[in-house]
């Protein structure tokens, strides 16, 4: 059985007598390899091997650090469908959404390319008499990234591009569940011309993120997973000085108002809602139509839509989803169905005893589609992240802008109106820190940056776009004057001020 091991300091670092975790084939059923779990030694053997490599990367000047991701840009683009293949088998989405997911990282790949012009200060000439102002951004030196098993491209991309281009070297923890395209990544880093020891992978369950947390020479973590676990790695992190930028779950709404395009918003709803299995902390696992009349016509369309999804295993084209990652998260989210039911809301359509012939063993659930969900319902509360669809009814506007306003997280939001003024006041008001007009899935462009508000995120710096350059650099402030060869300034024992 083949055995993942670490890649640190520009080579792969197998341990002896390591723990190891089973990565499943969820198409299948079946445990494909085993990763090895790091310990506490073998992180701070990457962490020195980083500081002494970052030294030197940091002194490059900014446009050879560019250069070196332009080519790990074309390195992505040119192994795509190998990368899109090896995502796919452990993590269990297909091929196309595989794509997609590299496809998002590449973007910020691609951002970066620009960190000569992202990183430059401010200068004020003449801030007082013979004295120049100017700020510069400087890399923090060695920080880390821990990761979901939902994106184990676009999210290692997210955090490690910027990283990297500001100078830094980064150790990358990713999910145990999908370790082998993060590995890939740092490889094709390395051969882009990215010096030994900047970019690390070091696998590892809780044992290793909490040695990651407390370890002295790493100066930030950026953190992307569930939201309890989010918190914690945000406060053991922040109460050991380092700066944190902590990303959680999420439970997104499509507000329906009733003069929507119908046809087209089921349409984004089936995509968003189903789509790679509900996996992804930007879908839409719940649907608010406004008016009982909106609400029968869009549940008439839906269950038309459901019936024409095709599930199946993450190689086949015309899949429109595969399994979820894994028996337990399986057992999870059919566990939500029946506390749906178990609540009193219909369940309308059952996507639970779905068997693919020939991948019995596989991790597949069919299309559910719940309605008349009510807001005090723990079903409703809960991420359930699998493809299940929850119908929220709203009798007005006011109500429906509430419910996502209210609900413990805050990720993304979608409405779908005709009416300007109305999808602006829902903007403008809604407490959410992503929202789609008519766009059901508004993961933000590279150029700006990705992040949810209250327990979807943890910290004031969002991923990615300036956000990503601001939390992988600290400002220095620098205030000048040189001799001119003039009369002594006499000593002062005021504060300087430029009046
Ligand atoms: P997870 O929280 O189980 O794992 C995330 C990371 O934390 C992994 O690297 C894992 O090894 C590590 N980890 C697991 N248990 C830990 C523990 N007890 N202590 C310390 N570290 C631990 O998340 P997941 O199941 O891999 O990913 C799905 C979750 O991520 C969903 O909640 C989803 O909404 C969320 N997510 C959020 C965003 C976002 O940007 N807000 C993006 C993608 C996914």
């Amino acid at each position: 059985m083949r055995t993942i091991t670490h890649f640190i300091a520009g080579a792969d670092a197998p341990q002896s007598l390591a723990r190891t975790a089973d990565v499943y084939n969820p198409s299948t059923g079946q445990i494909q390899a085993q990763v090895q779990l790091a310990d506490p030694a073998h992180l701070d053997r990457a962490v020195s091997d980083a500081k002494a490599a970052q030294v030197e990367w940091a002194a490059q000047n900014p446009q050879r650090r560019a250069r070196v991701m332009f080519r790990f840009k074309e390195l992505i683009e040119r192994h795509m469908d190998e990368l899109a293949e090896l995502l796919s088998l452990e993590h269990g989405k297909v091929i196309a959404d595989s794509k997609g997911d590299i496809q998002r990282g590449l973007e910020v790949v691609e951002f970066t390319c620009g960190i000569p012009h992202l990183i430059k200060g401010e200068y004020t000439e003449g801030a007082g008499p013979g004295i120049d102002v100017y700020s510069t951004r400087q890399p923090l030196g060695v920080v880390a990234g821990i990761t979901p098993f939902n994106f184990p491209a676009m999210i290692p991309l997210w955090m490690c591009a910027p990283a990297i281009a500001c100078g830094n070297a980064f150790i990358l923890k990713p999910s145990e569940r999908d370790p082998s395209v993060p590995v890939r990544l740092a490889q094709l880093a390395l051969e882009a011309g990215l010096p030994a020891g900047i970019l690390n992978v070091v696998h590892g369950d809780k044992e290793i993120v909490d040695a990651i947390l407390d370890h002295k020479d790493i100066k930030a973590v950026s953190f992307v997973g569930s939201s309890d676990i989010a918190q914690y790695v945000y406060g053991r992190g922040a109460a050991n000085g380092k700066r944190m930028q902590c990303m959680g779950g999420a439970k997104n709404h499509g507000i329906i108002l009733p003069d929507a395009d119908l046809d087209q918003a089921v349409a984004d709803i089936i995509g968003a809602a189903y789509g790679s299995a509900g996996e992804r902390c930007m879908a839409l696992p719940v649907v608010t139509p406004v008016g009982t009349a909106t609400a029968e016509a869009l549940r008439a369309k839906l269950m038309t839509a459901i019936e024409g999804l095709r599930v199946g295993v993450s190689t086949d084209p015309d899949a429109h989803y595969g399994p979820v990652v894994g028996a337990a998260h399986k057992a999870k989210v059919e566990s939500y169905i029946q506390m749906a039911v178990d609540e009193g809301a219909e369940l309308v359509v059952d996507g639970r005893g779905f068997s693919l012939q020939g991948y019995e063993e596989g991790f597949f659930l069919a299309p559910t589609l719940i309605d008349h969900v009510k807001p005090h319902m723990q079903s409703y509360q809960d991420e359930i992240f699998g493809p299940v669809l929850q119908i929220l009814r709203a009798e007005t506007f006011e109500e429906a802008l509430r419910y996502p306003s209210e609900h413990q997280y805050g990720n993304g939001v979608a409405i779908f109106t005709r009416n300007g003024d109305a999808a602006r006041k829902f903007a403008s008001q809604v407490e959410v820190g992503m929202v789609g007009i008519n766009v059901p899935i508004p993961v933000p462009v590279a150029y700006h940056s990705f992040g949810g508000w209250k327990r979807s995120g943890f910290g004031d710096l969002d991923q990615y776009g300036m956000d990503g350059v601001r939390f992988y650099t600290r400002t220095k402030k620098i205030t000048q004057r040189w001799p001119t060869g003039g009369a002594v300034i006499d000593q002062s024992f005021v504060i300087p001020t430029m009046k």
